[in-house]
């Protein structure tokens, strides 16, 4: 089967054929009908986030099941969508049995197309525990991008940032995660004020009812330490910086973004103003769930371009470029 892989040092995915996975007991074996362009893709391609073995990549999975292992009980019908949770969890750690299974910390587990083989395929192998059934009337892109690019935010700032009915916002970088991140914190009530470096991005923005959009070199016009939250979708030293400028006494930064290796902290302000850092990492099988939920009920509507998936070293780039304007998903 056709697969786009990473290899250690190589700056692009190698294009080829491999053999088609077989289930393992408790596996499944989706027919891949999108998968997701995420720029954590880009981090690996260059570096910053090393993995030392060669693999499939692509972390953000949908497909139809078309084989599945001896000990696996459910049915599955042809047709239906299921989407991946790509942290890939092991389901009996003390993390996974508490509702925290974004966190397992069973010494075994890879996440699916980072360190692991994942969606640049025409076929993955995934554990049954870890597909998560797509509503009808859900694309295929959407479902994939859905399994990060809504995952993520939705974790950060409904659960770890509290954000509800009345919180004031503010969103840096409007990609494929933040155009979401936006949507969310408005379907839960939000205030939202969202800056990024392209007009187009903010254009988009506005469209979904942010109240306030600016760009990124205006940023010093919005009032100092008055967000009670602030959401670094990018995680650069200067984009930390404001989010430090910006959040209120007592308030919380999300930190989403690995755009540096490290952020500075001031301590003098962060300890005075009591400032919360909470890092956030992709999101639970739960919230998948609910997620699918929002989507069918339009409350989060993902924006998806897509292309054939052997043109994925050329859409990198053009992410890379800044010229993707949300999402990608390929399709094979
Ligand atoms: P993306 O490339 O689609 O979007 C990044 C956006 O940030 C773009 O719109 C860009 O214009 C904007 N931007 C860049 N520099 C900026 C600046 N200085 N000020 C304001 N805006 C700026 O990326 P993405 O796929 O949405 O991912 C965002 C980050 O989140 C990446 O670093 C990715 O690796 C990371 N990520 C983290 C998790 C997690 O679990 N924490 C999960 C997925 C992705
Ligand atoms: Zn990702
Ligand atoms: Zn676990």
């Amino acid at each position: 089967m056709f697969a786009a892989r990473y290899v250690p040092g190589k700056k692009e995915l190698s294009l080829g054929d491999i053999p088609k996975p077989t289930p393992g007991p408790l596996d499944v074996i989706l027919k891949i009908r999108a998968a997701g362009i995420c720029h954590s893709d880009l981090h690996v391609l260059h570096g910053e986030v090393p993995y030392k073995e060669t693999f499939t990549m692509g972390h953000e999975a949908c497909g139809e099941v078309v084989e599945k292992g001896s000990e696996v009980t459910e049915n599955y019908s042809a047709g239906d969508l299921y989407a991946v949770h790509g942290p890939n969890p092991c389901g009996h750690c003390n993390y996974c049995r508490t509702g925290h299974d974004n966190l397992c910390n069973d010494p075994s587990r890879t996440f699916i197309g980072l360190g692991q083989d994942g969606a640049y395929a025409e076929y993955l192998k995934v554990p049954a525990r870890n597909i998560v059934k797509v509503p009808k009337g859900i694309s295929p892109e959407i479902a994939a991008v859905a399994t990060d690019a809504v995952l993520t935010p939705y974790h950060a700032i409904k659960t770890k940032g509290g954000v509800g009915l009345g919180s004031k916002v503010l969103a840096i970088g409007l990609g494929g995660l933040g155009m979401n991140g936006v949507q969310i914190a408005l379907a839960l009530g939000a205030e939202v004020t969202a800056v990024d470096l392209k007009d187009a991005n903010l254009e988009m923005a506005k469209s979904f009812g942010v109240q306030n959009v600016l760009n990124s070199k205006q940023i010093s016009s919005l009032q100092p330490l008055s967000f009670d939250v602030v959401v670094d979708f990018v995680g650069l030293e200067s984009t930390f910086k404001d989010a430090q400028n910006f959040v209120k006494p007592g308030g919380t930064i999300l930190l989403i973004g690995l755009g540096s290796a490290q952020v500075p902290l001031t301590t003098a302000t962060a300890i005075t103003f009591e400032t919360k850092v909470q890092a956030s990492f992709w999101g639970t099988h739960v919230e998948m769930q609910e997620l699918y939920e929002l989507i069918a009920q339009g409350k989060i509507k993902p924006q998806v371009q897509t292309a054939p998936m052997k043109e994925v070293n050329h859409w990198l780039h053009e992410l890379e470029a800044g010229r993707i304007k949300s999402r990608m998903a390929l399709l094979p």
